[in-house]
């Protein structure tokens, strides 16, 4: 019997819409369906606060959408999405009242880091100069590397926790802080494994361009690939929340960019017992904790070079840092806690009426956690802004729980498709050579808990897509 689609997608993320636009590009019939009633995953953007403020629900800057191997192959241009390119990546500011500016010249990043200024530049050189080709081989799943020695460089390094490599590698304060504010992207306590691979990725990918935003919000970025997407003949229906496996229509092969519970439920007379119990015990580690501002005025930061990054590092010094990474795995509730801001209005006009500004701000806390931490982020950016809660005109906050219910592959608040620690970075979601294969040669996942993991970027969906169109064409 001939099917009306050859493949079906359960989510729209960037991982969804990457494996959809991939198949329909190689003629794949693709239906994508969405659970919520606008498309995009972790990609929207809508007026949380009061009318004319714009701010990101999730995603907010991409330095690694930017880069993608398979975003950045994209004609995305054509379909709306324009990219900013801020003055700088990432402002740190510390107590003394200085900040640590990361921008895309690594001349003028490195003379901020005292005596270990030139560490720096032969630290992240090696690696900043071949961006593309560390990112190819590191946003993949196992395999081999195009550039081997590059790979084994940048492993070597990668591996160790960051504690372990700040203490021998740096001697500088500021460029501790700056490193941990980078590694905190792991989500992960600093001991662990593989963190120090993800502090010197997002400090090299700095070095090829500034950390980029859409213009207009993520949503825009997720409507440039819907619309890519359905001009490749591919077809999205939102407001279809997949709960049973029979509300999906006939099919040769099922793609879930869901997270692996969902697809144990979703699926589950579909694979065998035993690799839904693998996937029931998939790790998802810290929740997050968000608040957006609508803001009178620009973030009044103690030094004003801040205004001149996307992205704002807020939690002092490396230990601080470091520390409140690891509360929030270990389920304690810091009162401290590191805090990644983003200030988009301050390099995007589109986003607040004119004269106002968005802040969009989160910390990790303990996966679940009921606690409101609204008081405790507004503490720690006026530490380093003073005056900023005088700015605020309003605000709007989000648990845990209500990620969860925003988008059920969040579980407890987990922002980037579970934990990326060693037992699951390479494996995730359940160790296996082709990691989005399932026993059932139909049934595929390709969302965030699959390598190379959290972040928009779609190249989970790209490989996913990419072993789905082997298994159509044998
Ligand atoms: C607060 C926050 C801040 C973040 N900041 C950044 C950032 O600045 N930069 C960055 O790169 N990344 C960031 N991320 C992470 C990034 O958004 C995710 O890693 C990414 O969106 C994962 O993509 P995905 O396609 O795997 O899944 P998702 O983006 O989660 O998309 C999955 C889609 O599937 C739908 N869905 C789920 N279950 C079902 C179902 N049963 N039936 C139908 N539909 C279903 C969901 O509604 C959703 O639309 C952030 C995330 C959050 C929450």
């Amino acid at each position: 019997m001939d099917k009306k689609y050859d493949v079906i997608i359960v989510g729209s993320g960037p991982n969804g819409l990457s494996a959809g636009i991939f198949l329909a590009k190689k003629g794949i019939k693709v239906l994508i369906l969405e659970g919520s009633e606008t498309l995009g995953g972790g990609m929207r953007t809508t007026e949380l606060t009061l009318p004319g403020f714009k701010h990101d629900i999730c995603s907010a800057v991409h330095p690694m959408g930017f880069l993608s191997p398979f975003l950045k192959t994209l004609p995305l241009d054509k379909f709306g999405l324009e990219w900013i390119i801020p003055e700088a990546s990432v402002a740190h500011p510390l107590d003394s009242g200085e900040a640590v500016i990361l921008s895309k010249s690594i001349e003028e990043t490195a003379k901020q880091m005292g005596v270990d200024s030139s560490t720096y530049k032969n630290l992240i050189h090696p690696f900043s100069k071949k961006i593309n080709v560390l990112l190819k081989d590191t946003m993949r799943p196992l395999g081999f590397p195009s550039d081997p020695a590059l790979f084994i460089r940048y492993g070597l390094k990668a591996i160790q926790p960051a504690t372990l490599f700040a203490k021998s590698a740096f001697k500088d304060e500021k460029m501790k802080a700056l490193f941990a504010g980078c590694t905190a992207h792991s989500i992960l306590p600093f001991n662990k494994l593989f963190t120090t691979g993800i502090g010197l990725l997002f400090l090299a990918v700095s070095h090829e361009e500034n950390w980029a935003i859409p213009k207009g919000g993520s949503q825009n970025l997720a409507n440039a690939m819907a619309d890519y997407f359905i001009s490749l003949g591919g077809e999205i229906q939102c407001n279809t929340k997949i709960d049973n496996f029979k509300q999906l229509p006939e099919a040769k092969k099922y793609i879930f960019d869901t997270d692996p519970i969902q697809l144990a439920t979703i699926a589950s007379d579909q694979i065998p017992l035993w690799y839904k119990q693998k996937l029931n015990k998939y790790n998802f580690g810290p929740g997050v904790f968000k608040v957006d501002f609508a803001l009178n005025d620009p973030i009044p930061w103690k030094n004003k070079n801040c205004l001149k990054a996307s992205t704002v590092h807020i939690g002092g010094s490396f230990e601080e840092i470091a520390q409140s990474e690891k509360e929030a795995w270990e389920g304690k509730q810091s009162e401290k806690p590191f805090v990644m801001l983003s200030q988009q209005s301050q390099f995007d006009s589109t986003r607040a009426p004119k004269g106002k500004h968005t802040g969009w701000a989160y910390c990790h806390v303990p996966n679940g956690s009921s606690k409101d931490m609204t008081q405790i982020i507004e503490n720690q950016i006026e530490r380093f802004a003073p005056g900023f809660k005088d700015t605020i005109l309003a605000k709007s906050s989000m648990s845990p729980k209500d990620f969860q219910r925003y988008n059920p592959n969040y579980l407890g608040g987990a922002i980037t498709g579970g934990s990326a620690d060693i037992t699951q970075l390479f494996t995730r979601p359940v160790a296996r050579i082709n990691p989005y294969s399932t026993p059932n040669p139909d049934l595929f996942i390709c969302s965030a808990s699959t390598p190379p993991g959290g972040g928009v970027h779609g190249m989970c969906g790209f490989y996913a897509a990419k072993s789905v169109l082997r298994s159509i064409q044998n």
